[in-house]
């Protein structure tokens, strides 16, 4: 294992906790030495969950381990079950605990408790938080149905609607929480009933209902694929596999849940939600159109946000990566689709080389890309775990479907135009109205002495006189020809008059008159 300042993912205990937190009624024992607790802050700083995570730590300490800590992890199960009473007990090791071999499955369940014992096996050294979650999830499913036969295929009666699960939603998720209302908004347009959201919200218990749905949405593939398709086997409920991030994927992703239910898209097909139509003629978009955009997170929102970046924005993908190798095959046939290299690893700072080698106008990434590019002086917006505290913001911020075309178009032009900005500032720096020492224009009243001394001056150029002539070193401008300059507006006049006065020099010219002037602008538009 590798000691790293920032990491992509956790191990595979916070995966286990992302999926315990989400959950109601169930309780994590992790075996785990005192250190360990600190995972507790990721949900209470970070996602500001209001209670701590339903977990209790052994917190055994060194001295322990000359003792007997499979009898410290017995007591603490013991007490965990009697102060929580939970539907179901979950168990593991984290990394160190792993070493001790104490088996924590085994233990618990020797205690012979009145509640289903999940034992989970995280191998810490060669499996991260991602893997932590979708295995955890899988045996929370598959212990909670163990008995379970295939049901007799559902048959709806006239009217009844189809019905779905929602898999893959957990605590510490990039967005999960307003990705599952947005969903079950075009749900409920589309007429499909929701059977169970899971993990997000879920008892124990509620997992012996999962077969009753018709199908099953996969939103995090992450986290639900291994399931999705547990489910699929056991009990022939077919998988929505589409991650409706982006409009494209967002209206195969009705299409698709439209087909498997049996019902008319076009109600959600034609939603109003979307404001792609209003930005498009509001915003001038030619200046988007192919900028340079490197994208790296986990696979998923890696995929979905070079497709959006390449169809629907116009932009052009120059890399494409992910940090989850469970997905990689994915992220290459993403990566030969767009023409690029892909980026498969956990290490921050390859991925911090390439973007500087590529040099692209717009990042797409974790917040580990967001404080490379901030580095870099890189424009930059998140799209992916791992998550920050700004990744749960007050108000409803979807990355998925209509809802969620609209935040990310908000979210990858702001820091484009704030780029824009910047590139005006640095244009007319030189310009007396406009430069570093002027204050901002809404605060003329506390404008420094040197730029009143500038606008003093200005006012008592030929500008605002009648017309007379005006020498730049061996250029001299006729006063028709400053006057003529005069009605260009202020914050491109000094570029005028320099490239103007360049092109009088180039031209062997010693006087500008308008011809000149016209001249000049003609030469620079060619
Ligand atoms: S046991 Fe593993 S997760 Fe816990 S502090 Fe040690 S290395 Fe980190």
């Amino acid at each position: 294992m590798r000691l790293t300042v920032w990491t992509y993912e956790g191990p595979p205990h916070v995966g286990a906790m992302r999926v315990a937190a989400a959950m109601e009624d169930i309780h994590f024992v992790l075996h785990a030495p005192q250190g360990d607790t600190y995972a507790d802050l990721l949900f209470t700083m970070i996602e500001r969950r209001p209670s701590r995570p339903p977990v209790t730590y052994t917190t055994f300490q060194a001295r322990d381990l000359g003792s007997d800590t499979a009898e410290i992890f017995k007591r603490a199960v013991a007490q965990a079950y009697e102060r929580h009473r939970p539907e179901a007990l979950i168990v593991g090791a984290s990394c160190t605990a792993e070493l001790i071999q104490d088996d924590p499955g085994g233990l618990a369940t020797a205690l012979a408790l009145p509640v289903p014992v999940i034992p989970l096996e995280l191998p810490s050294y060669t499996r991260k938080e991602c893997w932590g979650a979708s295995e955890t999830f899988y045996r929370v499913v598959s212990t909670m149905l163990g008995g379970q036969d295939r049901p007799q295929p559902r048959v709806r009666s006239d009217g009844e609607p189809a019905t779905c699960n929602i898999l893959g939603p957990t605590a510490l998720g990039f967005r999960h929480r307003d990705d599952v209302a947005e969903v079950r908004r075009l749900l409920t347009l589309l007429g499909v009933g929701v059977n169970v959201i899971a993990p997000l919200g879920m008892r124990p218990s509620d997992a012996r209902r999962l077969p009753q749905a018709d199908f099953n949405i996969v939103l995090y593939p992450e986290t639900a694929d291994t399931t999705a398709r547990w489910l699929e086997r056991k009990f022939g409920q077919p998988p929505i596999r589409t991650v409706p991030i982006g409009v494209g994927a967002t209206r195969e992703f009705i299409v698709e849940v439209a087909g498997a239910a049996g019902v008319d898209p076009t109600p959600a097909l034609e939603d109003g939600a979307l404001r792609l139509p209003w930005w498009s003629r509001s915003v001038d978009s030619n200046y988007l159109t192919g900028k340079r955009v490197f994208v790296f997170g986990d696979a998923t929102h890696a995929i979905a946000a070079a497709r959006v970046a390449a169809e629907e924005m116009g932009f052009s993908v120059v890399g494409l990566g992910a940090y989850n190798r469970e997905f990689a095959r994915e992220v290459r046939e993403a990566a030969a689709r767009h023409g690029v290299e892909p980026l498969i690893t956990d290490d921050y700072l390859e991925v911090e080389r390439r973007i500087a080698e590529l040099q692209p106008e717009l990042v797409l990434g974790t917040q580990m890309e967001r404080h490379v590019a901030k580095r870099l002086g890189i424009a930059c917006a998140v799209i992916s775990a791992p998550v920050h505290v700004q990744d749960f913001p007050a108000h409803a911020a979807p990355q998925m479907g209509y809802a969620g075309a609209n935040v990310l178009f908000d979210s990858w032009v702001h820091p484009l135009a704030m780029g824009l900005e910047e590139h005006l500032l640095g244009m007319f720096r030189d310009d007396f109205e406009f430069n570093d020492a002027a204050g901002p224009s809404h605060l003329s009243g506390e404008r420094t002495a040197n730029v009143e001394a500038q606008a003093t001056a200005a006012a008592a150029a030929p500008d605002d006189g009648p017309a007379h002539s005006h020498s730049a070193g061996p250029i001299t401008w006729t006063g028709e020809a400053e006057k003529e300059l005069r009605k260009i507006p202020f914050f491109v006049r000094g570029k005028a008059r320099r490239n103007t006065e360049a092109y009088a020099l180039a031209e062997g010219l010693t006087t500008i008159s308008v011809e000149t002037l016209y001249d000049a602008k003609a030469h620079y538009t060619r």
